[in-house]
């Protein structure tokens, strides 16, 4: 079969392509934690699409609703206009997710991708302030399209587009991690300091842990400052969940522990539930001030997505799926951190909360070279950081212990082949 041939990817796709160097196999069926290639051969999926497949590959509840709409005849394409599908995702997103959490938000759609939530924070941000600066930090991913990239502090993506454009001043990270340096007092100083040249900003756009960008997590009470700074000078507080979100931290929204309240909130990736497109901008009521029409697209709010998504909620109507997450991240933080003892030669600190882990290595080359070893082995999983320097663990939230295990198992052993 033809389709067995990575070089129909060589000569016709475009030489963006990135994953399907990484993963040299022609994938054609999964489920749950697992994917096969065209040749039958098995592996586990430590990567779930980037955080866009939390609830693993084919649910089997989301895939019967699924077929049972479609069957029916089901709306899939409705632009804007209102659905059914669209109508039941809306109430139990409020009931199962808004209303216990105390949570007051309207809901956007603003196109199908997490980019596309991004860009609609910055634009109504904008557009609520009259102001035009963002403040972005570091090491941050928000997307690759020009408003989003200039958001997103990684040289290798923005050097090409051009950017960094105007309007945009990207703080140091470091304080995150760092007690002695705080990049938050300068910043309060210069906003303070009307001489200082540095404009009141529209917006500040974090991830509560960055994943693209290396897996840090942000310390609680450093949210918690940033928050306050955003509340002094009626800044909009924008927290990007598109990746920590959906449970990928431990919990439905990744600040729920740290306790702050963002004024806007952007969803995307596992959302949608089934790997379906689907990007909510949560947006804090006083300012929902678009003009209808202000703000549209094609494909904004997805029908077949609304289907599994609505379905995927069903996950958090009792309290066990958060504490089985729960538990088995610290199953992963007991591997790694052992790993870290076991093979001190990779020079490893752990980073991350949750099922958003990985292993910072300080030799050059390392984290790829066991991403490489580990899929040899059949095990896919992906790395992050500015020069690649972390191994990410992302298995699905409803992996098994058997699988965790068996992941672990070939990890440990890609790396002892690397060290040895
Ligand atoms: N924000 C974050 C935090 C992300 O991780 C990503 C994707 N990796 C995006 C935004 C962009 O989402 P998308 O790729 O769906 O446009």
């Amino acid at each position: 079969m033809e389709t067995n041939n990575l070089s129909i990817f060589n000569e016709l796709e475009s030489e963006v392509r990135s994953y399907c160097r990484s993963f040299p196999a022609i994938f054609n069926k999964a489920k749950g934690y697992k994917l096969w290639d065209v040749e039958g051969n098995e592996y586990i999926d430590f990567f779930s699409g980037a955080g866009a497949l939390n609830y693993g590959h084919n649910d089997p509840k989301m895939k019967a609703k699924l077929v049972d709409y479609i069957l029916n005849d089901g709306i899939a394409h409705s632009l804007d206009k209102a659905t059914a599908a669209k109508a039941e995702f809306l109430e139990k997103f409020n009931n199962v997710i808004l209303k216990p959490r105390n949570m007051e938000y309207k809901v956007m759609f603003p196109g199908p991708t997490g980019t596309n939530t991004v860009e609609s924070a910055l634009k109504l941000a904008r557009k609520v302030t009259g102001r035009t600066d963002v403040i972005s930090f570091t090491n941050g991913f928000h997307g690759m399209t020009i408003g989003s990239l200039s958001v997103t502090g990684n040289s290798f993506k923005r050097k090409g587009a051009g950017i960094p454009l105007q309007h945009v001043v990207t703080m140091p990270y470091d304080s995150f991690v760092n007690d002695e340096l705080d990049t938050l007092e300068y910043l309060e100083r210069f906003l303070e300091d009307n001489g200082s040249g540095v404009e009141i900003p529209a917006a500040m756009i974090l991830e509560t842990v960055q994943g693209e960008g290396g897996i840090n997590a942000a310390r609680f009470e450093w949210l918690q400052k940033v928050e306050s700074i955003c509340r002094r000078f009626g800044i909009l507080l924008i927290v990007d969940d598109v990746q920590a979100g959906v449970g990928r931290t431990g919990t439905f929204f990744s600040f729920e522990k740290a306790g702050i309240t963002p004024d806007i909130i952007c969803l995307s990736k596992s959302i949608g539930g089934y790997g379906l497109p689907l990007a909510l901008t949560l947006i804090n009521p006083k300012y929902d001030i678009w003009e209808p029409g202000e703000h549209n697209g094609t494909f904004r709010g997805n029908n077949l997505a609304f289907v599994t998504a609505t379905e995927a909620l069903t996950y958090w109507e009792t309290d066990s799926f958060e504490k089985s997450i729960q538990e088995k991240s610290d199953k992963i933080t007991e591997f790694l951190v052992g790993l870290t003892v076991k093979y001190p030669q990779i020079k490893g600190t752990v980073r991350g909360r949750g099922f958003m882990q990985g292993i910072a290595t300080e030799v050059d080359g390392l984290a790829s070279d066991i991403a490489k070893a580990a899929f040899e082995r059949g095990l896919i999983m992906e790395t992050a950081g500015p020069e690649d320097e972390v191994f990410k663990l992302f298995p699905a939230l409803t992996i098994d212990n058997e699988g965790l295990e068996k992941g672990f198992a070939i990890i440990e052993e890609s790396i002892k082949s690397l060290v040895n």
